[in-house]
């Protein structure tokens, strides 16, 4: 039988950060993806009174991870993290790796390894919820700042979610939604999609909310970096039409670190 649809909840922590609860409604199994803070995450418990029983972290960065261990003792969830992020992630129960599978109640996940912004980082997959937990790796029409790889490395992981349905959630670990469309805009200024969702996210930003979650058909629209198999992305950092994705992909994220 197919498992009910999740419940989300998402919040504002610290600066941008974006704190996501999933909670599946036929076993009561409630999940909190990263931890930037306690604060923000516990209130969101209280007001939905729903009961955390899992933490999934997508990397060791300690924006992620900081507000681990007081939730982790509020609530006694279980904490999974990235195999490769080791002792960096406080208080971890279960460590994993490419092809390993998580359950939040009936709800079934996927671990890819998706590196280039950190060597650890992994996204969560849910498949049958059509939903992608996307950490620092897919913003709403940016990607991560690349620390520990070649940049290469972050397009390969950016690429497979190149073959996710469209209407796949990608929910991201930060609100850079407003920078990332001044980019975005300059690197494909005659994108009629992007002109448009670009001024959507200028609304958002004057009522306070942010667009999070995207949709994979949204961000194949509007994102330049998904957008580097495109002729104009091409062009647009000088390189022929047919130019290799990941050279196009590599002179577009040198770009924006200048920008
Ligand atoms: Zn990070």
């Amino acid at each position: 039988m197919a498992a009910a649809k999740p419940e989300i909840r998402t919040f504002l922590c610290r600066s941008d950060n974006i704190g996501v609860l999933m909670r599946d409604p036929a076993t009561g199994a409630c999940a909190a993806i990263d931890v930037p803070e306690a604060g923000p995450v516990l209130r969101v418990l209280d007001e939905t009174g729903w009961s955390l029983t899992d933490i999934l972290v997508t990397h060791r960065h300690a924006d992620h991870v900081e507000g681990i261990p007081e939730v982790k003792r509020a609530t006694g969830a279980r904490v999974t993290a990235p195999a490769k992020a080791g002792a960096e992630v406080p208080e971890v129960d279960v460590a994993v790796a490419e092809g390993d599978t998580v359950r939040v109640g009936d709800l079934v996940g996927q671990v890819w390894e998706t590196p280039g912004h950190c060597a650890d980082h992994v996204t969560y997959w849910f498949r049958e919820a059509g939903i992608a937990f996307a950490g620092d790796t897919l913003f709403t029409l940016g990607c991560g700042r690349v620390m520990e790889s070649p940049p290469e490395t972050l397009w390969h992981s950016l690429s497979r979610f190149l073959a996710l349905p469209d209407e796949t959630q990608i929910f991201s670990g930060h609100d850079y939604v407003l920078s990332n469309a001044r980019f975005a805009r300059a690197a494909d200024p005659d994108n009629a999609n992007l002109k448009a969702r670009a001024e959507e996210a200028e609304r958002a930003g004057r009522e306070g909310r942010f667009l999070i979650p995207s949709t994979l058909g949204v961000e194949r629209a509007t994102n330049p970096f998904l957008r580097s198999t495109e002729p104009a992305l091409a062009r647009a950092v000088e390189l022929s039409p047919g130019a290799d994705p990941t050279a196009v992909f590599v002179a577009l994220r040198a770009w924006k670190n200048r920008f």
